[in-house]
């Protein structure tokens, strides 16, 4: 495989240059499939996954002071300032496990953020993937989900349902739907990405550094034809 090709030693022994990190720029709406994509994605190109959820939940856990203040704004509701996440995020990606790249899932969100991320990406190789899907199929990917009161185990409706209705197949926990995934709320998340996160898909256009992938296929053609666009330039040398 392609994917396989970019970490291993009989492609890159055979380029007569050292080849540059590689970052990947995974954006697209929530309901497609960043989440689902990001961890297989990196274990296929040898590189880590770093999502800004988990860059505040590690943070918090390990009560750094970034995890403190970012933690203090959580707890009031707000939103936390972009200073903390970018400070978070440079913090994770000059880790030794970086050096070869990393795949960003949740980040940019915004202009201003990319435009703070961009003088670190300046000796990477940056794709930025645009998973589209169309707004019913996120409706319905996103409000038939039901997660376990006990354990936290994710289910759908219709994709994956328990064996019992209303009962986690796992620990036999009461199923509900999270406030979040609901209708009117998630409305309103698809309003904010539209009009925070979609003007990063011209940004990055411009850049010429976009790929746009009809991701409302299985995860698994999803994730081939991700694969596909990130391999791409990398076998034509
Ligand atoms: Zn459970």
């Amino acid at each position: 495989m392609l994917g396989m090709m970019i970490a291993g030693e009989t492609f890159a022994s055979s380029r007569s240059v050292v080849e540059k990190p590689i970052v990947v720029i995974l954006m697209g709406p929530p309901g497609a499939g960043k989440g689902t994509h990001a961890k297989p994605l990196g274990e296929q190109l040898g590189i880590p996954h770093i999502s800004t959820g988990d860059l505040f939940r590690e943070n918090i856990q390990n009560q750094t002071s970034l995890g403190q203040t970012a933690k203090s704004y959580i707890n009031a509701g707000r939103l936390v300032p972009d200073a903390v996440v970018l400070d978070m995020l440079f913090a994770r990606i000059d880790q030794p496990d970086c050096n070869q790249g990393y795949i960003l899932d949740g980040f940019p969100r915004t202009v201003a953020q990319a435009e703070a991320l961009d003088p670190r990406l300046k000796n990477s190789r940056v794709i930025a993937v645009n998973l589209n899907v169309p707004d019913p199929l996120l409706v319905e990917r996103i409000t038939g989900r039901l997660a376990c009161k006990e354990c936290g185990k994710l289910y759908h409706k219709k994709y994956s349902a328990p064996a019992s209705q209303g009962q986690c197949d796992l620990c036999q926990g009461t199923l509900f739907q999270r406030d979040d995934d609901k209708e009117e709320i998630l409305k309103k998340r698809l309003e904010v990405y539209r009009a925070q996160t979609e003007p990063l898909i011209e940004y990055y256009g411009k850049k010429d550094v976009l790929r746009e992938i009809n991701a409302a296929d299985s995860p698994d053609s999803v994730f081939h034809l991700v694969l596909d666009q990130i391999a791409e330039p990398v076998a034509r040398g």
